[in-house]
């Protein structure tokens, strides 16, 4: 019988509850059997792994990656990743897997690239292969003509509206993206942009990606483009800066799930981030130390500390929060970026078993993963051990002491 006993000081089971001191998680194959309290007197068959200086944790998982880029802050990279062919594209999603694994990182869903590199590397790379992790892909993001969305898709064709154009077009991917909104600006605090597409044109483009199984995650930040996306019944509103509490109660109510994306504006508000976004320029050279490098860098720091005060009221709220890092934005590197991220939960007031929570359950829900998410009889025996007790995490994911995907330890790298 291949039962283990697994002996952990901690255990947190991403449902979000109480942490279990001295808990005792028996596996058997690729399943978790029991979990349980330690019972010092029972004599139990099978192997005993001693973990009891450490934390066990489901494996994590990031609801929003663009593994095609990378969080290079040097231009002249990312525009060669930008332009890249699908070869060169590969060899980076495969290291960027890697890095996430590396942080304990055992699925991912790819927000869209602009040549749909990423589904072709899942299409091509990931069949009847075992990789531990999961890829779940958009392919090639919506966005309206003219508008925000180019570095990571398309607009419909002229003629075409947005619901035809994701009938055409849904072979393949696990979700569709479409950008509702523009980014947030760097130089007026809390500017909003308007929708990209309106409430009806959404609902039908909801509508087509539901008739053919597919979740619909949308790009909005400000009030309106997250009304009309929320009022379409979309299942993910991603960075949703500035969306407002009405908009949070919508939410909860109708079951969206909301994606923060918190730590690339932190990124963005590192200096060395701030000097390689202004737009002041001296012949070729960029002029440092600018005051427009350090407006930006402040607008940076207001625009995060009011995202931090919205998770704060939509835990208040209700509302499901699901973590995403935005891994590949600009300061925003793959598999670091889930301690980063989860710190900010922290940072919000949430304790870190709902930090955690946010990074297992929500978002194994939201990308219909159903094995992953919780620690749980049943479940897949897919866990992190890190080393110390949980006011150690999220640092302490930095290095990880033991790693178990379906019951198999395994050591990164496995891909690169
Ligand atoms: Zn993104």
């Amino acid at each position: 019988m291949d039962l283990k006993r697994i002996c952990a000081g901690w255990l947190i089971d991403g449902t979000g509850g109480a942490i279990l001191r001295n808990g005792v998680m028996e596996i058997t194959g690729e399943r978790i059997l029991s979990v349980s309290r330690m019972d010092p007197g029972a004599r139990n068959p099978g192997e005993v792994l001693d973990f009891s200086g450490c934390t066990l944790i489901p494996g994590l998982i990031d609801c929003h990656v663009h593994l095609c880029m990378s969080g290079t802050t040097d231009m002249t990279v990312r525009e060669k990743q930008l332009t890249a062919g699908f070869d060169e594209a590969g060899l980076s999603i495969a290291r960027h897997l890697d890095q996430g694994l590396d942080c304990g990182v055992v699925a991912v869903r790819d927000a869209g690239d602009r040549f749909g590199h990423t589904l072709r590397f899942k299409q091509e790379k990931f069949k009847n292969t075992l990789f531990p992790l999961r890829l779940t892909s958009a392919g090639k993001a919506w966005h309206a003509s003219g508008r925000y969305g180019s570095l990571i898709g398309r607009p419909p064709e002229k003629g075409e509206s947005l619901a035809q154009a994701i009938e055409r077009t849904s072979l393949g991917i696990d979700c569709v993206k479409i950008v509702n909104s523009g980014v947030n600006s760097m130089i007026r605090y809390g500017r909003q942009t308007l929708p990209q597409f309106n409430t009806e044109e959404l609902e039908k483009a909801t509508q087509a990606a539901r008739a053919r199984g597919l979740p619909v995650m949308v790009h909005a930040n400000g009030v309106e483009p997250v009304l009309s996306a929320v009022s379409a019944r979309v299942q993910s509103i991603e960075h949703g800066f500035f969306m407002g509490t009405e908009n949070l109660k919508r939410m909860r109510d109708q079951g969206v799930t909301w994606v923060p994306t918190a730590f690339a504006m932190k990124a963005l508000a590192d200096p060395a981030v701030c000097k390689i976004r202004i737009l002041v320029k001296d012949g070729s050279k960029y002029l440092p130390h600018t005051p427009v490098e350090a407006h930006i860098q402040k607008v940076a720091e207001q625009t995060l500390a009011h995202q931090l005060d919205q998770i704060r009221e939509a835990k208040e709220i209700g509302v499901k929060i699901a973590l995403g890092t935005d891994s590949g934005s600009i300061g925003v590197n793959h598999g670091v970026s889930m301690v980063q991220e989860l710190s900010l939960l922290l940072e919000s007031g949430l304790p870190i078993q709902e930090a955690i929570h946010c990074a297992t359950e929500v978002g194994a829900a939201l990308l219909g993963l159903e094995g992953l998410g919780t620690l749980a009889p049943g479940k897949e025996a897919t866990f992190l051990v890190v080393k110390g007790a949980p006011n150690k995490l999220p640092e302490s994911l930095r290095q990880i002491n033991a790693f178990y995907v379906k019951g198999k330890r395994i050591l990164p790298p496995l891909i690169y």
